[in-house]
């Protein structure tokens, strides 16, 4: 399959071929992490990542690079929202700990605010496992505040995460990457010697022919990227009909970025000058430590969401007559930083028959 890419950045040796047993389609936060969940068991030789935009790049289709990003209480209130992000949670705090400036990934206090109520279930589930939990008393609330908590929480530099997650599932672990635009999800079976393909594909996943999941939309965000060295915490405030944040981003020169909006259906790419200063006005009345600040920047992203929340699938497929395993694994909406490693273990989870196999194989190949 790689030989025939015209934009391929890789070739299919028979050498190479092992390389192409599990496909993983997408290279945005989700598809990188379950690239790491298969190499942590000691598979990055067999994995291929394929994909139209890798780290480094910026579109409007590439949601990746535009996060804010942070673990929040933003995520759903279902069983599996919460079980993905305690996941994450775990999975963010160790990388934190052992490679954080390497990675992107800093521990921060965080303050959240919300204007209504939240479900007790969901806040009873986070107080179990976020560092430094506190419920806000009453006169701690801002105005117009019902519900608030203070916490420990990891702020990310999303492009330079997923550039990090880039060099060291290559250098590391020998994961392959190739930069290609699949025609339908089919065609990332091209190779004989695949077999499981994992589609990580985004927002991409509502039109991509073989996928078609007409549940997906775009919830489009601005935000705005500004120098201000005095924040040095994270403060958000989830409102009825609006999402104000502010984040230090870790890595860089006093660099924050502030956010936002969540438009559910639009896919509109562009940024406009009257969002930036809602975005601005907001922050400065939630975030006294902004107020020397200057603009760099101002973004926008479209959040790969879904009804019902994020698929993760197994199904069997047959191509050429011969039965394929495909798992599907998008729709992280916003949460996809701090959800996606959770979200990687229970896509791989699905598919440990054949991965044993390949394990298998890869054991008596060495002996
Ligand atoms: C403004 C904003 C703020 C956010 N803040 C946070 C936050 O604070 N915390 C958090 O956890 N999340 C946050 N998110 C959400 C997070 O960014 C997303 O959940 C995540 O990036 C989704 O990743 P993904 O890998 O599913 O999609 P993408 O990053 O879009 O990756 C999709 C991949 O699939 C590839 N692809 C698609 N179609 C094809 C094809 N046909 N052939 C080959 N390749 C294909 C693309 O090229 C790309 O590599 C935020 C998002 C936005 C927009």
């Amino acid at each position: 399959m790689h030989n025939n890419s015209s934009n391929g950045q890789r070739v299919g040796t028979s050498a190479a071929a092992a390389g192409d047993a599990i496909v993983i389609v997408g290279a945005g936060i989700i598809g990188l992490d379950v690239a790491l969940v298969l190499a942590e068991r000691g598979l990055g030789p067999y994995i291929t990542v394929i994909a139209e935009h890798l780290p480094g790049d910026t579109a409007a289709t590439y949601t990746s690079p535009w996060a804010g990003c942070n673990f929040s209480g933003i995520s759903g209130n279902d069983k599996n929202a919460l079980k993905w992000d305690r996941l994450g949670y775990t999975h963010l705090t160790k990388l934190a700990s052992e490679q954080g400036d390497e990675a992107y990934i800093r521990r921060t206090h965080s303050v959240e605010y919300w204007d209504e109520h939240v479900p007790h279930e969901k806040i009873k589930a986070i107080s179990e496992y976020l560092e430094d939990f506190r419920e806000l008393p009453s006169h701690e609330l801002p105005p117009g505040v019902k519900f608030g908590i203070s916490f420990t929480t990891l702020t990310l530099n999303a492009p330079k995460h997923i550039e990090y997650l880039f060099r060291r599932l290559k250098e590391q672990y020998g994961v392959h990457f190739v930069r290609h635009r699949f025609p339908t999800i089919q065609a990332a079976y091209a190779s004989p010697t695949t077999k499981v393909v994992v589609n990580c594909t985004g927002i991409a996943a509502k039109t991509l022919p073989g996928v078609e999941d007409e549940k997906c939309y775009p919830t489009r965000g601005q935000v705005v990227l500004v120098k201000a060295p005095r924040v040095k915490r994270n403060i958000m405030r989830h409102g009825r009909d609006y999402e104000t944040y502010v984040i230090p981003r870790p890595g860089t020169d006093g660099h924050v970025i502030l956010g936002g909006y969540m438009q559910k259906g639009s896919s509109d790419g562009s940024t406009y000058s009257y969002e930036t200063e809602s975005i601005v006005n907001r922050c400065l009345k939630l975030c006294p430590e902004l107020q020397q600040f200057d603009i760099i920047a101002s973004f926008a992203g479209l959040r790969p969401s879904r009804e019902g929340g994020a698929r993760i699938e197994r199904e069997e497929i047959v191509i050429d007559g011969k039965k394929k395993v495909l798992v599907h694994n998008y729709g992280a909406g916003g949460t996809g930083y701090q959800a996606g490693y959770g979200m990687a273990l229970e896509a791989v989870s699905q598919v440990d028959d054949v991965l044993r196999d390949l394990e298998r194989a890869s054991r008596r190949a060495r002996l």
